[in-house]
């Protein structure tokens, strides 16, 4: 059906953060996936692992006891604030799993007739119904109407804003169930969460008894630099979820709990293919990856030199660059208000120069290259980043 808006070329083959197309043109991805290739293309690691799998068994369902799904989950657990996990296959059923917890909560632990669940205002959480009403963005719900209850929004790094809106939702009595935020807004223009406004929320969370739910889809399994993006706000959510890096470009999401708001019992929720083996291998091997080869410290390393050369940059084209934001690997370059280059232009016109970029709304180029990326291609990154500009200014 017409739900993408394509580019016109035809990606067949890749390796590392280089991909292919049909007439044997080859890019550099700065995309992977949209943030989902953690190892890259054809990475040896996965592809074996994967192999092996396939070779071994590749679903059985959530009937039985499943191995690898353990192994995810152990590590998981051992590496980061959670203790418990729910696997799906997908970011969007991740946060529905989530919303559906925060109702249970609110209904069962607060006695709560008809729980409110607050969200930011320019945030993202994924298609479906549930997680499009709780996107704060008016065009994600045009006639999808009527829209699923319950949710409000304030503005992201807005204390006074949430405050405000908590006092209105509440004027009656306790109303709000949970918050569900994400620490680096993605989708709505790589929005870097303020530390002081998230320990300020948690604060208000925990005096009033909100479950502060973190959507760390795009943000987690090491692309802001840290394992997940909470850890650069110096606060822990209660509940968080994952999906995009997680399974190194394999459909695998997951929600993680703390055991306090581990709610969920036997029957609750389900998922046919929701933390099936291979995704489970494909997850574990991503996470195992990353640790054997210190891809942390090469984010970091590289997230530096990106910024540094796309503030260069941005100084280079003042009429058209305003400035750079984002954390590690996920970073966005923001076009002014002057400029008549949207995103989408220069996502056209980088394809002249064998880049792969991908936008976070009208003016903000987004970049999220493989967290293998080497210094090499960073300078080819930004090579290419300005021969688009030179020829599209
Ligand atoms: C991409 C994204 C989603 C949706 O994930 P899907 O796998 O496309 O359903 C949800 N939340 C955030 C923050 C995202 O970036």
């Amino acid at each position: 059906m017409d739900t993408y808006k394509r580019l016109p070329i035809k990606i067949v083959r890749g390796k590392g953060c280089w991909v292919w197309d049909q007439n044997g043109k080859r890019y550099l991805d700065a995309v992977a996936g949209i943030a989902t290739c953690s190892l890259g293309h054809s990475d040896n690691a996965l592809r074996r692992a994967l192999t092996r799998q396939l070779n071994q068994i590749q679903h059985v369902s959530n009937l039985f006891e499943i191995s690898e799904q353990e192994a995810l989950a152990s590590w998981l657990v051992d590496h980061s604030c959670a203790d418990r996990a729910f696997f799906c296959n997908s970011g969007a059923e991740a946060n529905e799993a989530a919303i559906k917890l925060a109702r249970k909560y609110g209904h069962f632990k607060r006695g709560i007739e008809e729980p409110v669940i607050l969200a930011a205002k320019a945030g993202f959480h994924g298609r479906t119904l549930a997680a499009i009403s709780a996107t704060g963005q008016p065009n994600y719900h045009k006639g999808f109407e009527p829209l699923v209850q319950g949710f409000e929004f304030f503005t992201y790094n807005d204390f006074a804003s949430f405050e405000k809106l908590l006092k209105q939702i509440e004027n009656k009595g306790p109303r709000v169930a949970a918050v569900l935020i994400e620490p680096i807004q993605g989708e709505g223009g790589i929005n870097t969460g303020n530390e002081i406004f998230f320990q300020q929320l948690q604060a208000e969370c925990i005096k009033r008894e909100i479950l502060l739910i973190f959507d760390e889809v795009q943000t987690g399994m090491g692309r802001s630099g840290n394992w997940w993006g909470y850890e650069h706000l110096g606060v822990e959510p209660d509940a968080f979820t994952i999906a995009k890096g997680l399974g190194g470009g394999h459909a695998i999401g997951a929600l993680m709990v703390k055991q306090h708001a581990n709610f969920f019992s036997p029957g609750d929720h389900a998922s046919t293919f929701g933390g099936n083996p291979f995704a489970c291998k494909a997850g574990i091997t991503v996470a195992t990856e990353i640790e054997r080869r210190n891809l942390l410290t090469n984010v970091n390393k590289r997230a530096a030199e990106l910024n540094d050369g796309l503030i260069a940059i941005t100084k280079s084209f003042p009429n058209h660059l305003h400035t750079v934001r984002g954390l590690g690997l996920i970073q966005g370059l923001v076009l002014n208000e002057e400029t008549t280059i949207t995103a989408q232009l220069f996502t056209k016109a980088a394809l002249n120069e064998k880049l792969l970029v991908v936008p976070a709304g009208p003016k903000v180029i987004r970049m999220v290259p493989p967290l293998v990326i080497k210094a090499s291609e960073i300078e080819e990154l930004l090579k290419r980043v300005k021969a688009t500009f030179r020829n599209i200014e």
